[in-house]
């Protein structure tokens, strides 16, 4: 489901900044291989994310559902010469894509590629963040949120893509599926939590922006 109407939504990609050259291979050859091509942030919220890393100029970033790296990749436009980005997938079918993109581009030093199950990975890692994006199963959304939050820095960035989950996160509770519901509780748990502030941007499928006080 598009929020926007579609000339509107032209209009306002036709208004931001090109795709980068890189990225625009990298969208063509996710759609043309690799399974599931609409999981991708594309042109719009690709450039939404690189804005944001921009403002926040994060030294370490750590994004959790990293699929063929177009988001990792526009993370990390706003990485300072000595900032590092973690990237974690389940999926090591997409390791290869992934690494020959991060090579390809300009981040190729500053880009750490990690296999495996983000909710075993993310207790061993320790480093302060200054941007999280969390994008992996929706299952664990609060999982992750939890894990990583000691790890954030204060006045640091979480958002989390997908919590419009195509309008569905509006059904009442009990025609839920579990992904929908694992959502919507993220939602409810993010506006309850007085650590933080947020903001639930409509932008493609949602992002909520959350920012440690
Ligand atoms: N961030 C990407 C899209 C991510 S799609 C972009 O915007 O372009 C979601 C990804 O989460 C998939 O590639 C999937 O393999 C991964 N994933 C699902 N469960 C996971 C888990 N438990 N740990 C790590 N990654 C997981
Ligand atoms: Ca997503």
């Amino acid at each position: 489901m598009d929020f926007l109407p579609e000339n509107i939504a032209t209009y306002a990609e036709q208004h931001t900044g090109a795709e980068p050259e890189l990225l625009q291979k990298l969208n063509r050859e996710t759609w043309a291989k690799v399974i599931m091509p609409r999981m991708l942030s594309g042109h719009l919220q690709g450039r939404v994310l690189a804005m944001f890393s921009k403002m926040i100029k994060p030294k370490a970033i750590l994004e959790i559902g990293t699929y063929t790296g177009y988001s990792a990749l526009c993370l990390a436009e706003g990485l300072p010469s000595d900032g590092r980005l973690i990237t974690i997938d389940i999926n090591e079918e997409l390791f290869d894509m992934v690494n020959d993109f991060v090579k390809a581009s300009e981040y190729r030093d500053q880009i750490q590629i990690l296999t495996g199950d983000a909710t075993k990975l993310i207790p061993e890692i320790n480093i302060t963040f200054d941007l999280v994006f969390i994008d992996a199963d929706k299952e664990n959304y609060s999982n992750y949120y939890h894990l990583i939050f000691d790890k954030v820095c204060q006045g640091g960035i979480i958002i989390a893509d997908n919590v419009l989950w195509s309008g569905n996160i509006l059904k009442p509770i009990h025609e839920m599926d579990t992904e929908t519901l694992a959502l919507h509780e993220f939602n409810e748990m993010i506006q309850r939590d007085e650590r933080v502030e947020n903001v639930l941007f409509p932008v493609r499928d949602g992002l909520m922006v959350i920012r440690k006080k």
